[in-house]
């Protein structure tokens, strides 16, 4: 991985050579630019190439459980900084926060990732499609093996991700030589992504348990359930990516690859995808009097997954963003729903075993916070910042509504269950 890396540069640090015999004037300057990039970017790796040995050397540095997991860089290639920037992130967020045309704060500069850091290997490209039906993903190789009919719950699928699109999972991001690197503004504009997470392996069915003192739920734990995040790009616009160099800004005609040459490789039209495992439980809400609606009713299964982390977060006093959730159906042809949390802190924080004890009391806190909004202004038909929505849940704003997931969760709990805190 470090070689290929390092052939990479090298390949790099040649073509910009190339470049150099038969430029003049600005475009000399322009070569001899990249050519020191390229060297900088080497001796940068061969540097952490000789920490990692020598920690490898020093067992007592390495407590394995403790390594992140997959973790991105965004290379900055830009040369007019002295200090070498670390930006790395774990690959769940690096794909939207170093996502191409996303703006990266460091040392008070405002940083452009404009391209996909292909490492030296071939743009690896797959096919997706998500049933928003059932909240269910399909993954192939090929756009044809996706059946038209969504295997789970039969129906055609619908929504914003309905159509097959294709994805890569990228190994890093860079930023575009030619960028200039600006000192931080006062006010970013920078829009969200439109990043959704599905489960992809959970609990086996036997695994399943009744809660031992919450009487009608049953709940799916497993340490490495598997999850699917994918980002559509702003608005879902999705990326255009070159094959040839992951360059991913949007211009009009020919364009330059993130170090320096010009590039004529074609563009393919994808999406951003994070698959990683972690601990993931799934709560099941059959044997409640009412049971809540059937997993199609999208409005209450996205407040109801809202509400739940928040009350989550509350409860345990943890960040809201070490934690996150989805929901899906419980199986092939189920019109059930399940509710999916799982755990962002590489490594596992162990929050899940914690969730599975306090419910009952996670559960009377969802309640509180969708039947009592502090916002004197917010509608029970609704939502506003103070109950759901947060900057990163902007593509569901719409479909928020607390009253529903009030009205359930108090015919459940009993009236009596918002008055206590
Ligand atoms: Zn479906
Ligand atoms: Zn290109
Ligand atoms: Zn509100």
């Amino acid at each position: 991985m470090l070689m290929d890396r390092l052939t990479g540069f090298e390949r790099q640090k040649q073509e910009a050579e190339t470049q150099l015999v038969n430029a003049q004037g600005r475009e000399c300057y322009a070569a001899l630019r990249n050519i020191e990039s390229a060297d900088r970017l080497i001796a940068e790796l061969r540097n952490r190439e000789r920490l990692i040995d020598f920690l490898a050397s020093e067992p007592h540095w390495l407590p394995g459980y403790a390594f992140p997991r997959d973790v991105v860089k965004l290379l900055v290639r830009q040369q007019n900084r002295s200090e070498s920037l670390r930006l790395e992130r774990d690959l769940e967020y690096g794909i939207a926060e170093y996502a191409p045309g996303a703006e990266v704060i460091a040392n008070g500069w405002t940083l452009v990732s404009g391209a996909i850091d292909l490492q030296n290997r071939e743009l690896e490209v797959r096919f997706y499609r998500v049933c928003s039906g059932c909240n269910r993903v399909e993954r192939a190789n090929q756009a044809t093996d996706i059946p038209r009919q969504c295997p789970t719950c039969g129906t055609l699928p619908t929504g914003q991700r309905a159509r097959t699109m294709k994805y890569i999972v990228p190994r890093g991001f860079t930023t575009l030589i030619d960028d200039p690197i600006e000192d931080v503004r006062l006010y970013r504009l920078k829009p969200p992504p439109n990043s959704e997470v599905f489960l992809v392996e959970g609990a086996e069915p036997e695994r399943f348990q009744p809660h031992p003192n919450f009487p009608g739920i049953t709940l799916g734990y497993r340490p490495d359930g598997q999850l699917f995040r994918a980002n559509s790009g702003p608005k879902g616009g999705h990326f255009s990516i070159c094959r040839i160099c992951g360059h991913a800004k949007r211009t009009s005609g020919a364009h330059k690859k993130p170090w320096g040459p010009h590039c004529n490789g074609g563009r393919i039209t994808a999406d951003l995808v994070c698959e990683f495992r972690t601990d993931t439980l799934q709560i099941r809400f059959d044997g409640l009097r009412p049971a809540p609606p059937a997993v199609n009713d999208r409005s209450f299964w996205l407040s109801l997954q809202t509400a739940f982390i928040a009350a989550v977060a509350d409860t345990l006093v943890i960040p809201r963003r070490d934690l996150d959730g989805t929901y899906r159906s419980q199986g092939e042809g189920s019109s059930a729903g399940e509710l999916v949390i799982y755990d962002r802190v590489p490594g596992g924080a162990g929050y899940v075993a914690r969730i599975r004890q306090e419910l009952p009391r996670i559960l009377q806190r969802t309640l509180v916070r969708v039947r009592n909004c502090p916002n004197p202004s917010c509608v029970l038909a609704g939502s506003c910042y103070a109950c759901l929505r947060t900057y990163g849940n902007q593509f569901s704003w719409d479909e928020f509504r607390r009253d529903r997931i009030a009205d359930w969760l108090e015919s459940v709990l009993g009236r009596s269950a918002t008055a206590g805190n």
